[in-house]
């Protein structure tokens, strides 16, 4: 299913190229800017099983867009320069800005050289815990678990279920359903509970999973001091906050910008919601961010930055640099906004 969805969303932006048709659509679309959104940015595997691979692009591929986005003369901004053209209501030049989630060491080793490469500023949203070195990527986990493992065993709605895992279709198969199965779980530590049991059967270690892939606190210091980087929040542990109470969501908010701020000694004033989609930051948790005092927080809601998102500055839409679509050909359709104005049936603002 999830397959078949990319290769609509590919065969959609195919043909919005080829036919030309995201340029009759720029007038109406493309908005004052884009918020990009990115996650690892890293040289490609091999490996057939990649189920996590949208969440990954190519150095060549980010280097490829920053150098589009200077041909164009769109200008590159922080999230703080976001916040004030916004509600100074200063749209004389479009604009980009580069957010990169989570907090992954390879955002220091392969971004941070073609950024500079570029001058160009971008914001890291930090899980407190994963800079302690205690986070659970539970997405990345699984992975390892399937891609090991022959098949697999787990109490899937109450029945003892055993998946295939023995060939790369059959542990996608695997990863979907699991995946699907964790995110639906109805608390946190159902997820923990679960994804603990499934690693501790397979020798997955968590922790060092974390340690691995993600700057500690002391790595982060000397990296946020480059005056390209700002450090924004993303939770503690990265949870789903619309399925927590309203104190734990409050919390999961305000305690994480505290570690950050304590740990690196500076001011931190832009969230982004971990997930991100409507079923994990909706109207309560942007009137949340709004009452902590963040003066921006993105959602992984797709859509370019309009006027009116002046007013909606806790709920901000952005454009993932996706890892399945990594063909050059689509920054055109990506800056135009046909492509997200197609996914949001042709609405300019999703912040409800
Ligand atoms: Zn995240």
């Amino acid at each position: 299913m999830k397959q078949f969805r990319n290769n609509v969303i590919r065969a959609g932006l195919g043909a919005l190229y080829f036919t030309g048709a995201h340029y009759l659509l720029r007038p109406i679309f493309s908005g004052v800017g884009a918020i990009f959104m990115l996650h690892h940015v890293r040289p490609g595997r091999d490996a057939e099983f990649q189920p996590n691979r949208h969440l990954e692009v190519a150095p060549a591929f980010l280097r490829a867009m920053l150098a589009h986005l200077r041909s164009r003369e769109i200008d590159i901004i922080t999230m703080d320069e976001l916040h004030q053209r916004l509600t100074e209501r200063n749209f004389s030049r479009r604009f980009a800005c580069f957010t990169l989630d989570d907090g992954y060491r390879d955002n220091r080793d392969f971004a941070l050289p073609l950024m500079r490469e570029f001058e160009a500023p971008f914001t890291m949203y930090v899980a407190s815990d994963f800079a302690e070195g205690t986070g659970r990527l539970w997405w990345i986990t699984l992975e390892m678990v399937i891609a090991k493992a022959s098949s697999i065993e787990a109490e899937i709605g109450g029945i003892a279920t055993r998946l295939d895992t023995s060939t790369p279709a059959a542990k996608q198969a695997a990863f979907d359903r699991l995946h699907d199965w964790l995110r639906a779980l109805p608390g946190e530590h159902d997820v923990h509970r679960e994804i603990g049991a499934l690693c501790a059967r397979h020798g997955v270690d968590e922790a060092a999973v974390c340690r691995a892939l993600c700057m500690s606190w002391d790595e982060l210091k000397p990296f946020a001091e480059d005056p390209l980087i700002s450090i924004g929040a993303h939770s503690i542990t990265h949870c789903n906050l619309a399925r927590q109470s309203e104190a734990i969501a409050k919390g999961e908010m305000a305690i994480s910008r505290a570690r950050i701020e304590q740990a690196l000694q500076r001011p931190v004033v832009h969230l982004a919601y971990p997930y991100g989609d409507k079923f994990a930051a909706g109207t309560r948790e942007f009137a949340l961010a709004q009452a902590a005092g963040f003066k921006t927080a993105v959602t992984t809601r797709p859509g370019m930055i309009f006027p009116e998102s002046a007013d909606h500055l806790t709920a901000l839409p952005r454009v993932s640099l996706n890892g399945n679509y990594q063909d050059t050909r689509i920054f055109p359709v990506l800056t135009s906004g046909a492509a997200t104005a197609m996914w949001n049936g042709f609405r300019r603002i999703d912040a409800a």
